[in-house]
């Protein structure tokens, strides 16, 4: 069965690439009628945030892509978070001390520090390895009851795995394909610590295999890993899952990876939710007016497509599509443009009905002298979503159906001829007699009464807009006639006459 996790740390919000990586892990268990589970990888202590772990569900929950099974939810390989699992990492660090793969190491930060400078200075870059695991204070060097004495004694040391020396290791990557790493290059990586807790790489690869785990996929930053933990699960004797190592997300502009900083810069957010601190609010996608399909729909094509140029996909229709040979290896850039081109095509798919709903409340919190039903903002929405990429957006489009100008623009104010107030209260006097006040009634009675007389389109047209709106912009003229109604498009042209 095909069983994978999203492994984030708790270390702060969740950014918009951790969130590329579950949304794929999520893809890759639904097509494959697999689990989709969720881990809390918090045994660095040190680098906790509270909040993060809620805010990481939250995010989940909020693009509809929660996991099958975490804490809480389907426990059945539980508990899902580490930090509770302690106990069982010590015994699985022995085990690798006992079978030789791990060995106690007792140096001190300052003896690394010194053995680090005296390897530069013989012109080598220090590799705590073979190289010299033996020159420094391990049990490797110690005898067996010196080291436990150690021990004993409440001496801090670490557990440190064994690389194999002189060693080429063909590695498949489902994304990359085959790679290779020397073993020679490879750190002899801390596994454990005196204090009872794992590294993320002993606890990774221990809750991997007891999880079930059939395929990693995360990012490619954990790519150099990859070697030493396929190490672990043969020092392990255990089968090791597939991997799947996905792009890096890069700037918008320039080269390197997408960081909080260009967000801030351009103005657009690096993180699903917004995530409040002391010192201030990281805006997210949610709060910007994002819809979640969207969100997903842009994450989605962060490195991966169909191999057509469609470019909406539902998310059943990734599911659907998805498959993970087709995820590119080379970086993705992100696009904060195209990704409210994104937005704007599912504002325009909503219904006018919950589009009006999201937008009463911005129109109730502003000064207006025009009041409509909902009925009338689902008709005002139907004609200005076009032009939106975003809900907040529609108050700045629509504003003169609630309020009437108090200003004119100076350009076309300038353009009227002094036959103008003539021409509207003649237009008024047309408008009067109008019993059916529907947009297409009132064009055809203002056009037959402009034919009749041959009053050129723009003599009325221009002035008639003007008085209206403000300014000569916005949606169909008879259109919004029709909704701010007869009587208030008579005040404002008197008003713009007067
Ligand atoms: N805890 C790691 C992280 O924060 C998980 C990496 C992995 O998926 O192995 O990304």
């Amino acid at each position: 069965q095909v069983r994978v996790r999203f492994a984030p740390s708790p270390t702060g919000p969740l950014h918009i690439g951790g969130v590329r990586t579950a949304l794929f892990n999520y893809l890759f268990a639904k097509k494959n009628n697999g689990v989709f589970f969720l881990r809390i990888e918090d045994t660095d202590q040190n680098r906790y945030v509270p909040g993060a772990e809620e805010y990481i569900m939250e995010a989940l929950e909020w693009l509809g892509i929660a996991p099958d099974e975490t804490i809480g939810k389907n426990e059945k390989f539980g508990p899902y978070r580490q930090s509770e699992r302690k106990d069982l990492y010590q015994q699985y660090a022995d085990e690798l001390i006992n079978s030789g793969n791990a060995y106690y190491a007792f140096d001190t930060a300052e003896a690394l520090d010194a053995h680090r400078k005296l390897e530069e200075e013989q012109g080598k870059t220090f590799i705590y390895n073979h190289h010299n695991r033996e020159k420094l204070d391990t049990s490797l060097v110690i005898s067996a009851s010196a080291t436990a004495k150690r021990i004993a004694d409440g001496e801090h040391y670490v557990i440190r795995f064994k690389t194999p020396v002189n060693e080429t290791l063909h590695l498949h990557d489902i994304i990359r394909g085959d790679v290779k790493f020397e073993t020679n290059l490879l750190d002899d990586k801390v596994l454990f610590k005196s204090d009872g807790m794992p590294t993320y790489h002993l606890a990774n690869i221990v809750d991997d295999h007891l999880m079930e785990t059939s395929h990693v996929i995360r990012g490619e930053e954990w790519l150099p890993s990859m070697p030493l933990h396929v190490l672990l699960y043969r020092a392990f004797g255990w089968e090791a899952p597939e991997f799947a190592h996905l792009p890096l997300i890069m700037k918008p502009v320039g080269n390197g990876k997408l960081s909080k900083r260009d967000g801030d810069k351009m103005g657009f957010p690096v993180f699903p939710l917004d995530w409040k601190t002391p010192e201030g609010v990281s805006s997210g996608y949610r709060e910007k007016g994002f819809f979640p399909e969207a969100v997903v729909n842009f994450l989605a094509l962060l490195g991966w497509n169909d191999g057509t140029e469609k470019e909406l996909f539902t998310l059943e229709e990734l599911v659907a599509a998805f498959d993970l040979k087709r995820v590119h290896k080379a970086g993705a850039k992100f696009d904060p443009e195209k990704n409210k081109w994104f937005n704007h095509q599912y504002l325009v798919k909503q219904e006018n009905i919950s589009l009006a709903k999201s937008f009463a409340p911005i129109v109730e919190s502003k000064d207006v002298n025009r009041y409509y039903s909902l009925v009338e903002l689902t008709k005002i929405v139907s004609l200005i979503k076009e032009r939106a990429h975003f809900v907040s957006e529609f108050w700045e489009l629509s504003n003169f159906f609630f309020v009437s100008p108090t200003s004119y623009d100076e350009k076309a104010r300038k353009n009227w001829k002094e036959e103008t107030p003539t021409l509207m209260e003649e237009l008024i006097s047309v408008i009067e007699e109008i019993t059916d006040f529907t947009s297409m009634n009132i064009e055809t009675i203002v056009k037959d009464w402009m034919t009749k007389n041959e009053i050129g389109m723009g003599k009325v047209m221009q002035p008639f807009r003007l008085s209206l709106v403000g300014a000569l912009k916005g949606p169909h003229l008879f259109d919004i006639v029709e909704v701010i109604g007869k009587d208030e498009t008579i005040k404002r042209i008197q008003k713009a006459i007067a």
